[in-house]
């Protein structure tokens, strides 16, 4: 599978025009958001590729694309899909995807959560012991002491942080799973597996953007040489599936995708071959580096201000759609594009911005002193590389509402057809939402 940079950036351009032309971006709807089809199976593409002649169950993590039809193509590209909460959960079998191809992890997990899981017969993750032992009761009580499915344990590699901290799950302390170097832990593992003939498959994610690719491999070798030594003390391959997780960082600074899937192979194979074997199936469950290229946030600029001698775009792209941007931005920068109002990229010389969205916060800022072709009124921002996390998780700030999303194709002589698959949310949804009830006692 090939993938090109230039071409995704001029079938962005493309889409963006079309938006305009179409009259997609309205008084109603000043922000939207879109899916380039064609990038998500590029990138699907070349994740296959990576992992050609080895048996593998490439999973989409889906807190990164919350959105049923997007969950729904990739389960048609053969994705399965990696869950963590009984709402994720629902939304993969909406999507379509069997039992066996959907993963569960959560480090929370209540008794029904589990119960649901186990009986379900998709693959679930214990994050703990003490969960362990409820799997242990459900399994004996409800399931006549075998699982429907695959069952695992998440181990925590404890190999270091990556530079972003609230990222990096495998630290010496970190809340995921069981910790590999602490006292006792291995042999405890160990007999966990020994005890449990039904104990299938192990469970490690290193940690997400920000995490060297390195450090990830350093962490998938210490679980495949965990899994290597089980078998060989149960003296036959009762591990027969290893999740490795997610966690290929993500370029936010350009088109181009760096790291690849085939540099991710690379780094893992280098650390451990043995993955790579045929001897056991690999479950990836990568979610950023999946989608991020193929969305991007629009939105109308509604006003242009100086002030302080700074230029600021106030559009409606902010802190409810790009909320760890917004928040963090120093550990999740997004590019900006400008177009005008019919949606054609705006080329003259750069000056310092701020592009701020809607929501009554002064640091509502997706960019912050940043050159950029001069913005008007009535200009187009769009807000690049938001396929993963940003699309799909929206934050209710301000009762704005969750912006419509389109997937779109490009046709042979440049024609833009679109889809939505995420109707924009109303007014009465949102006032819907926001509770019911009455107080005790009256106000007067
Ligand atoms: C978040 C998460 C992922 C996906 O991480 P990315 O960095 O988006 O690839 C995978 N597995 C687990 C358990 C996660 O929590």
């Amino acid at each position: 599978m090939t993938f090109s940079a230039d071409q995704l950036s001029a079938r962005r351009d493309a889409a963006v025009a079309a938006v305009a032309a179409q009259g997609l971006i309205a008084d109603e709807d000043p922000v939207l958001g879109l899916l380039d089809e064609q990038t998500i199976r590029e990138t699907v593409g070349m994740l296959h590729d990576a992992f050609d002649g080895v048996p593998a169950i490439p999973c989409v993590a889906a807190k990164a694309a919350t959105l049923v039809p997007l969950l729904s193509y990739l389960s048609t590209l053969g994705i399965g899909c990696e869950v963590a909460s009984p709402g994720e959960l629902a939304m993969a079998k909406a999507a379509g995807f069997a039992p066996d191809a959907i993963v569960y992890d959560s480090p929370a997990k209540t008794v029904p959560e589990i119960r649901t899981a186990l009986a379900d017969g998709v693959a679930v993750n214990a994050d703990n012991f003490e969960e362990l032992a409820r799997f242990d009761a459900v399994i004996a009580e409800e399931l006549g002491g075998t699982p429907r499915g695959r069952v695992g344990m998440r181990i925590n590699a404890q190999i270091g942080t990556g530079s972003i901290a609230a990222m990096s799950t495998a630290t010496r302390t970190s809340k995921f799973g069981v910790g590999l170097k602490d006292e006792g832990a291995r042999e405890r593992i160990i007999s966990a597996f020994v005890d449990r003939p039904w104990l299938n498959q192990l469970h490690v994610h290193n940690g997400s953007q920000g995490v060297p690719l390195e450090l990830n491999a350093a962490g998938i070798a210490e679980i495949v040489d965990l899994a290597v030594e089980i078998n060989e003390r149960i003296g036959h391959q009762q591990i027969t599936h290893i999740d490795v997780g997610g966690g290929l960082p993500t370029n936010f600074d350009s088109d181009e995708i760096t790291p690849t899937y085939a540099d991710y192979r690379a780094a893992v194979e280098a650390a451990t071959p043995r993955l790579f074997s045929g001897e056991f199936t690999v479950i990836t469950e990568f979610g950023r580096s999946m989608l991020a290229k193929s969305g991007t946030i629009v939105s109308r600029v509604e006003y242009v201000k100086e002030t302080g001698e700074r230029r600021i775009a106030i559009a409606h792209a902010g802190a409810q759609v790009a909320t760890r941007t917004v928040f963090m931005p120093s550990s999740w920068p997004l590019r900006v594009g400008v177009y005008d109002g019919k949606g054609l990229p705006r080329t003259s010389e750069e000056i310092a911005h701020d592009v701020a969205g809607p929501c009554c916060f002064a640091g509502d800022l997706v960019a912050v002193d940043r050159p950029l072709p001069r913005i008007e009124a009535g200009d187009l921002v769009a807000v690049k590389d938001t396929g993963a996390y940003y699309l799909s998780t929206p934050f209710a700030y301000n009762a704005l509402p969750r912006p419509a999303v389109y997937s779109f194709t490009v046709g042979e002589s440049g024609e833009v057809e679109f889809s939505c698959i995420r109707e924009a949310q109303t007014v009465e949804e949102v006032v819907a939402e926001a509770g019911s009830g009455t107080f005790l006692t009256s106000g007067l």
